[in-house]
């Protein structure tokens, strides 16, 4: 299938829509899930037009899960969470919504369960002061 530019996140790396972003490199962004699974949950996504994984050359793909590992790092930190959930889904299928690649990082708490996955919006000022928590933990502006 081809890439759909109007999807929300292409939306968010034209800067047409706005996005509490924690990280930003020549090739990666990443900013807080406005559903979030859990508190900290952020999305890292390539700023190339890819769908999927299977769209990413091999390059690409091990820069985005290296961005990811960075950021989950810090989140583990900033969130004080005893583990961290990576999830990534490939197709309507397999419960990917936003057709643009892109990784989840969900910080986890012993013996506390997901909020359920894309469901109910979250704070804005909460969403805001998440992303400056890990901006610290990442010591970025
Ligand atoms: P997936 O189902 O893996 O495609 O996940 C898409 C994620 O994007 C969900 O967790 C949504 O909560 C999240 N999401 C949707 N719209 C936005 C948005 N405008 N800003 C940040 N996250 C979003």
């Amino acid at each position: 299938m081809s890439y759909n530019p109007k999807n929300i996140f292409a939306k968010i790396l034209r800067g047409e829509i706005p996005a509490h972003k924690v990280y930003e490199d020549e090739h990666t962004l990443a900013f807080m899930d406005v559903m979030p699974q859990s508190d900290g949950h952020t999305l890292v996504i390539p700023k190339v037009f890819a769908e999927t994984v299977f769209d990413l050359s091999p390059d690409a793909l091990k820069n985005l899960i290296g961005v990811t590992q960075h950021i989950a790092t810090a989140a583990k930190t900033a969130f004080a969470a005893d583990g961290v959930t990576l999830m990534q889904f490939n197709g309507a299928a397999a419960g990917q919504t936003v057709p643009h690649v892109h990784f989840h990082i969900i910080p986890r708490y012993t013996g506390k369960s997901l909020q359920a996955h894309g469901r109910s919006m979250a704070d804005n000022a909460l969403l805001a002061q998440h992303a400056e928590q890990l901006r610290a933990a990442l010591n970025t502006p």
